[in-house]
């Protein structure tokens, strides 16, 4: 396929298209495909942003209605039929199941913006500047958030000094006999460990960009005791793995914690369309009016179809058992690889539909599987700091039959990659309803 136009006019700062170096022209449930009709499995769906898959009918159809409607497309924050009944959706499907109490605040409509503001109220409400982040934890490239994400490719563009965040290690970092929550408490509680005291910690459930590392819902609850014992808030960015992807709404109800501020993005408007959201404790809505804001805070074709997908996938349980459901084909699946291949020393990890096969120890393997894979017909990813992690990402609504048949694409190309001539056939690994774990 020719991509001179883009090479020649875009900036070189382009990076999803190197990896899948084809011009995408349509795209419908699971599935790409490109100018010259070719088909590609999507495991990537928009680093989580289309959990619904593409082009989701139920949505479309809605928002074909309220095009042809004349609704608002654009209408700052004023209020818009459209934002009324995603407000009253919110309500609804989400807080009034829970019993939770939550206010919103619209901001523009990148996770990145919605990380800054969760930011700015944090650091008004308790008059400190310091935020505690996490090793590998990314939320996000504009200032504040760029502060508080952790890779080096991010940070060092930022031409300037990024502050007021201090990193903490992860649930983890140092191995799985390492109590790191132990470490940071006795940094907060020592008044000459160094550091200020802060006013929030920002945390990932699973770390989507920084190598699908999953914290124990142990570990994500004494986070929150933490919290409270020193008077910070708990932030919990959900742009990526909320929104279903760990097979509740939100990544953390299995923990059972109550955040003071979450963050949502990506799979929010269940279309790709951009849209973002805050929730905050209600005494923690300190804004005066406009004081914050964004051209983009009111995009009315997002809200209409993510009304449409708290109500198709939220609205009881079902589709989180059938999400745990898909979970266990996969998780099964990537077991039985990890078995397969004892001399590569893969590892698996993960949480509900986002899972990552970790090729530590070997670094360009899990980007050299991505790439075959592609060439087999499946679009999937690398995450990790040296891109070690093959991330597993597809649409919660994926089909058994793609489902099954991506996963055997990603088998032959990782048996290519390890030049293993019996994984060619790779049915061989196809062996579902194993046992777990
Ligand atoms: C993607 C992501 C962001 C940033 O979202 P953008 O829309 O790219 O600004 C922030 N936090 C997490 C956890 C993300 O995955």
């Amino acid at each position: 396929m020719d991509l001179k136009i883009f090479d020649r006019m875009e900036s070189e700062v382009r990076g999803y298209i190197r990896s899948f170096p084809v011009i995408f022209n349509q795209a419908r449930g699971s599935l790409l495909i490109d100018k010259e009709n070719n088909e590609y499995i999507d495991f990537f769906s928009g680093a989580g942003t289309l959990n619904y898959g593409h082009n989701n009918p139920v949505f479309k159809e809605k928002l074909v209605d309220y095009l042809q409607s004349d609704g608002v497309v654009h209408g700052l924050d004023m209020a818009t039929s459209a934002k009324q009944h995603f407000l009253e959706t919110v309500d609804r499907v989400l807080l009034k199941p829970r019993n939770w109490n939550y206010k919103l605040q619209f901001t523009g409509p990148t996770g990145t913006n919605a990380v800054e503001a969760a930011l700015k109220i944090a650091r008004q409400v308790k008059g400190r500047s310091n935020i505690i982040s996490f090793t590998h934890g990314f939320h996000g490239v504009s200032g504040g958030s760029l502060a508080a994400t952790a890779n080096s490719k991010f940070r060092n563009v930022s031409g300037y000094a990024l502050g007021n965040t201090t990193f903490m290690p992860y649930d983890g970092y140092f191995g799985p006999d390492v109590d790191t929550m132990a470490y940071v408490e006795r940094m907060i509680e020592d008044k000459s460990s160094g550091m200020d005291h802060p006013a929030a910690v920002i945390v990932e459930t699973v770390q989507g960009e920084g190598g699908v590392n999953v914290a124990t819902l142990r570990w994500l609850k004494e986070l929150e005791q933490l919290c409270k014992r020193h008077d910070m808030l708990l932030i919990v960015d959900d742009i990526q793995v909320g929104c279903g992807r760990t097979g509740s709404f939100f990544s953390f109800e299995s923990a059972g914690i109550s955040p003071d501020i979450i963050t949502l993005s990506k799979s929010l408007s269940g279309y790709g369309l951009p849209m973002s959201l805050v929730l905050m404790k209600p005494e923690l809505d300190i804004w005066k009016p406009g004081e914050h804001s964004g051209t983009f805070r009111g995009n009315n074709l997002a809200f209409v179809t993510a009304a449409e997908a708290l109500d198709t996938y939220w609205a009881d349980d079902a589709f989180s058992k059938e999400i745990a459901r898909k979970e266990r084909i996969v998780r099964d699946w990537l077991e039985n690889v990890a078995h397969s291949y004892p001399n590569a020393g893969l590892e698996v990890r993960g949480r509900g539909l986002i899972q990552g096969l970790v090729t530590a120890g070997d670094h360009g393997l899990a980007n050299q599987i991505a790439h075959k894979a592609f060439e087999h017909g499946v679009v999937i990813e690398t995450s990790g700091a040296n891109d070690e992690v093959l991330k597993l990402l597809p649409s919660l609504t994926i089909e058994d039959e793609l489902l099954t048949r991506g996963l055997d694409v990603i088998e032959r190309s990782l048996g290519e990659v390890l030049g293993d001539a019996a994984g060619q056939g790779s049915a061989r690994v196809l062996k579902f309803g194993g046992k777990r774990r």
